[in-house]
């Protein structure tokens, strides 16, 4: 009945529903608790529209660590509750609910110490697995003799490790499997929008009755119409309370967390590698054919749109990675950089955000107003769920339990068989092998919406740069079908260019959008703008790379 198309016709068509219908819900925030509760909402039948002000998955939801884990380092703080539900979410994600875009992964722990040590790590990987009960997905966690270590992952230093256990976890692209969500909710009826600002809240008495909201693009205000309004905006939940003249029961601390990226040749190793910090853990994760190293844990109160890396976070990853690789990463090294930040519901004032709990929390400040904050992203489901059980509670009539449980997104049918037909389907669309698996994980069974457009035309089957496997019908696609609307959501999100390619995707910038204004109606100006920003964007993220290398060269 609904298309999961997420073009400009569709955002000109969702507008004007905002505008003139009547909602159950409106959700506030596309990130994705906030796609993930649209989804929910949706599929129990009820009305729901969605608003995001930026482009979907901008905030915390495209900057986190990418892994779909249970957290090893809750086991230490006895949070038992949240690292089995979390393998529950896992085990459905990497099976039924998303198998093309979350991928299991191998992790080494390495050991320092023989005995103790091994004795305390290997009991907590053993409950680890044990914690996600009856499933087995992912294979258990395995001590491994020095020479298998030196054979997995020779960068691991021989002379200061004294064993390592490998244990599995699953990894996956946090923005592209937010959008899938949103397209997912689109294509169950959810009216969703990227671009549209919630300033105000709409009362009748005491009750909220809906939300004024902003087009961002044309300026214009709509007053949307919901029986109950959710709010899901992580780091800005507390910015927001305080505009809508809501008293919260909760507060959000912000906590910054920077990741570098290496090539693959900067570290020798088979597997990622988990390390135990003072503070907290540091994980180094196979990406393709890049690491992603990090991360960071420190209190922040700046800018929640941009947070970027500092040269100190930068340095303190190096450096914690050094402790067990040799040869040595060095700065001159590193590809990109990234920060996010980490919602933390508050439980205390003054404490640590190290220490605080990562468990969410739903409220209902006001009569038809709840909200959801902190949790992981590997638990956005449950915290969906939770916070549409709640809003369907002020909707004063019988709402179906939720399924998504049971629902898997977009491109995941038929995904197991389609791994197996890749010489097939490379035959049929005279693509190589390696562009056919690129393209499934990252967009299984809607392969053909990508293969459709390069039927239209050969050229675009082609590599956008000879650097990374993105191909040109990728970025068509990307507005066409992904909702993106400019080029740093093309080469931030909907691709992550900006931080895989050496040079941050700027020489990109321009044939990227050379091949999406048509789709856009772009002029001239608009094309040129739409360069500009992503540019002065991408030198604001990198600025700490450009501080160290300066430094250093
Ligand atoms: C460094 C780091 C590493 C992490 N690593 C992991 C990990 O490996 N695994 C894991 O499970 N979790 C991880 N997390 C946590 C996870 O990323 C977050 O819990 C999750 O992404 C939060 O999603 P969200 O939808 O609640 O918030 P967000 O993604 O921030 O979404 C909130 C949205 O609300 C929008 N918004 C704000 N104001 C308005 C308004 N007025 N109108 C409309 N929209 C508005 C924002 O633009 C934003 O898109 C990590 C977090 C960080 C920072």
């Amino acid at each position: 009945m609904f298309t999961s198309q997420l073009d400009p016709a569709q955002r000109v068509t969702s507008l004007k529903s905002l505008a003139n219908e009547d909602f159950d819900i409106l959700i506030i925030g596309g990130g994705v608790t906030g796609v993930g509760a649209a989804l929910d909402a949706a599929s129990r039948g009820l009305k729901v529209a969605l608003v995001e002000s930026q482009d979907f998955a901008s905030g915390t939801s495209s900057r986190s660590s990418k892994l779909i884990h249970g957290g090893l380092r809750y086991l230490e703080q006895y949070d038992f509750k949240l690292v089995r539900e979390a393998l529950h979410e896992r085990e459905l994600m990497v099976t039924s609910l998303a198998p093309h875009l979350v991928k299991p992964v191998a992790f080494l722990y390495p050991l320092h110490e023989k005995y103790r040590e091994r004795t305390y790590v290997g009991a907590g990987l053993a409950l680890y697995d044990l914690l996600r009960g009856f499933q087995r997905a992912l294979p258990w966690h395995k001590h491994l003799s020095e020479k298998k270590i030196a054979e997995i992952a020779p960068s691991l230093r021989g002379d200061l490790i004294n064993g390592a256990i490998k244990y599995f976890d699953a990894q996956v692209d946090d923005a592209r499997h937010t959008f899938s969500i949103a397209r997912t909710a689109v294509r169950h009826g959810a009216v969703i929008a990227s671009r549209v600002e919630c300033e105000e809240l709409l009362r009748n008495g005491k009750r909220i009755v809906g939300a004024k909201v902003r087009d961002l693009l044309s300026g214009k205000s709509i007053s949307v119409s919901a029986k109950v309004t959710v709010m899901c905006a992580g780091v800005w939940s507390d910015q927001l309370h305080e505009n809508f003249g809501i008293n919260p029961g909760y507060k959000v601390a912000m906590s910054k967390g920077a990741h570098i990226v290496l090539p693959k040749s900067a570290i020798k190793s088979d597997a990622g590698i988990i390390l135990k910090t003072t503070e907290s853990v540091l994980f180094v994760i196979p990406w393709g054919e890049k690491w992603i190293v990090g991360t960071t844990d420190t209190p922040y109160k700046a800018d929640r749109t941009n947070p970027v890396a500092s040269p100190e976070d930068v340095e303190y990853i190096i450096e914690q990675a050094n402790r067990v690789l040799l040869p040595k990463i060095t700065a001159s090294e590193i590809i990109g950089v990234y920060a996010g930040l980490r919602p933390l519901v508050a439980n205390a004032e003054n404490s640590n955000t190290t220490k605080l709990s990562r468990e969410h929390i739903v409220d209902r400040p006001a009569p038809g107003f709840v909200s959801v904050a902190g949790g992981k992203y590997t638990t956005y489901r449950v915290m969906s769920k939770d916070v549409i059980d709640l809003a369907a509670k002020d909707l004063r009539r019988i709402v179906a339990e939720s399924v998504t449980d049971k629902l898997p997104i977009i491109g995941a049918d038929g995904f197991f068989a389609l791994q197996q037909q890749v010489s097939q389907i490379s035959e049929i669309s005279g693509l190589p092998e390696a562009s056919i698996s690129h393209l499934l994980n990252r967009y299984g069974s809607l392969i053909y919406e990508l293969l459709a457009i390069v039927v239209e035309d050969k050229n675009l089957g082609e590599p956008l740069t000879s650097e990374l496997p993105y191909l040109k019908a990728e970025i068509i696609y990307a507005v066409s079908h992904e909702g993106a609307q400019s080029v740093d959501d093309v080469l931030s999100r909907r691709t992550r260019i900006a931080f895989e390619a050496s040079d941050g995707g700027e020489s990109l910038a321009v044939p990227v959008a050379t091949l999406i204004a048509p789709i856009l109606s772009w002029d001239a100006a608009t094309q040129k703008k739409s360069v500009s920003e992503f540019i002065k964007h991408l030198k604001s993220e990198r600025v700490a790379l450009i501080k160290i290398l300066a430094q250093v060269s």
